[in-house]
């Protein structure tokens, strides 16, 4: 099937093509192992000479289905789907950093990704300096070193809200020699497209949007292809690799390099790859992205504009309000919308942030986003507890912040929910 077809057609079909009496549904090919005619097709498997499924750790064509799906929705080269967002971040980084390294990311991440890098990346003698994302062109060049390797932000940070000047990060990457590596997590392919504006690696917990029913944990790496890795910084994608006697991927694979690499040195080493149905559920997922992402965008613009008004209500942040800082950039880099995560401020901070949820009946409290039902979650004292209290302000928690992971219920319904329980807090 054709790469090219527009974005919604792409979500429901995919590049799943079913010959006459195949299954019309992607099938889950819940097997280790392949089948093969002779020893010669194996070692050509084994030796890189020839593409197929040797073993499910490596590649699954349920999960390889998935992988074809997001990677055409993100216009990428190739995908890696991995066990969980946390272990898609942790190869697309690894891939290309090894220990005495250094990469710069924004400071606004996930408070998990901000964990795995500041705590586990250091332990693996990789050091990350992080950087206001907001901050100059200069400013953040001032953190680069002769040995960094990359560039890191989220399209949406989480909870800040705050959106990737995609053509500063972009910019910089480029003057650096760098790839630019984004999680697009909070927006998905259906709100933006980083590869069109000068990111070079897109991650994915597609435990968020993409499943959007809140069943499955996992994620995925995707390679735009676009980066040239032949520039002396990367020898571990133009050297030789002894665990493939020799082979050099930059010179076997070309814009294919980053993503082969990632699937069959590391996938292959470290194991932290995605279950077949999982990938199914996943693929299942992103049949209903488009129409998803549009119905909790248009929902979480309703709901922070009745929350501005209640005078329950401190502050809210969504970035499509005018007086977002993120506003301009939100025009710029999301037009269809700015997904489904507003945060506010509760009269009475924490205490009365606790006592809110007791009152909500549709809204639960719950520890994740991006899922069909409204949830809500008081980052401070649950996601980001980890962090000091000047961490937390560096990465947008506030002590009085709610953040509501908005579904695609009818707004109303959800209005009147947190109306009457807003108003028992008076
Ligand atoms: C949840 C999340 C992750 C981590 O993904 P898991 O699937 O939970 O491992 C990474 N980045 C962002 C933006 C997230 O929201």
């Amino acid at each position: 099937m054709e790469k090219n077809f527009r974005k919604g057609t792409l979500c429901v079909q995919g590049l799943y093509d079913p010959k006459g009496g195949e299954a019309r549904v992607l099938p889950i090919v819940q097997s280790t192992t392949y089948r093969y005619e002779d020893s010669d097709e194996v070692a050509d498997l084994f030796d890189l000479k020839k593409a197929g499924h040797m073993y499910s750790r490596i590649s699954n064509p349920t999960v390889s289905a998935f992988e074809e799906k997001i990677n055409a929705l993100e216009g990428g080269v190739g995908a890696v789907a991995a066990a969980s967002g946390q272990s898609a971040t942790t190869l697309a980084f690894l891939n290309i950093c090894q220990s005495g390294q250094h990469i710069v990311a924004a400071s606004t991440i996930y408070g998990g990704t901000y964990n795995l890098l500041s705590t586990t990346f250091k332990k693996l003698g990789i050091e990350v300096s992080f950087v206001d994302p907001e901050a100059d062109e200069d400013e953040i060049i001032k953190h680069f070193k002769e040995n960094t390797r990359a560039i890191f932000g989220e399209t949406i940070g989480n909870p800040g809200l705050n959106i990737l000047d995609f053509e500063k990060f972009a910019r910089i990457a480029k003057k650096m020699d760098v790839p630019f590596i984004v999680d697009n997590t909070l927006a998905t392919p259906c709100l933006c497209r980083p590869f069109e504006l000068g990111a070079n690696i897109i991650i994915h917990s597609t435990t968020k949007y993409t499943d959007g029913h809140a069943t499955s944990v996992g994620g995925v790496v995707i390679d735009g292809g676009n980066f040239n890795w032949d520039n002396g910084k990367y020898p571990e994608l133009t050297e030789p690799d002894p665990s493939y006697h020799g082979i050099k991927y930059v010179e076997s694979f070309g814009e294919l390099a980053y993503i082969i690499k990632a699937r069959v040195q590391l996938l292959r080493d470290y194991g932290c790859c995605m279950s077949p149905f999982n990938a199914f559920l996943f693929h299942l997922g992103l049949e209903t992205l488009h129409l998803r992402m549009e119905r909790h965008s248009q929902n979480a613009l309703k709901l922070a504009q009745f929350l501005e008004n209640h005078e329950m209500v401190n502050w809210v942040s969504y970035p499509s309000l005018s007086q977002h800082s993120s506003y301009e950039k939100c025009k710029k880099y999301l037009p269809d919308g700015a997904s489904g995560i507003l945060t506010f401020g509760i009269k009475g901070g924490a205490e009365a942030g606790k006592e809110l949820a007791k009152h909500l009946k549709l809204v639960a409290l719950v520890v994740h986003l991006g899922d069909a039902r409204t949830s809500l979650l008081h980052p401070a004292s649950t996601t980001h507890r980890q962090l000091t209290k000047e961490q937390q302000i560096a990465s947008g928690v506030l002590p009085d912040l709610i953040r509501v992971s908005v579904g695609i219920e009818n707004v109303e319904d959800l209005i009147e929910d947190f109306d009457q329980a807003l108003n028992k807090m008076k």
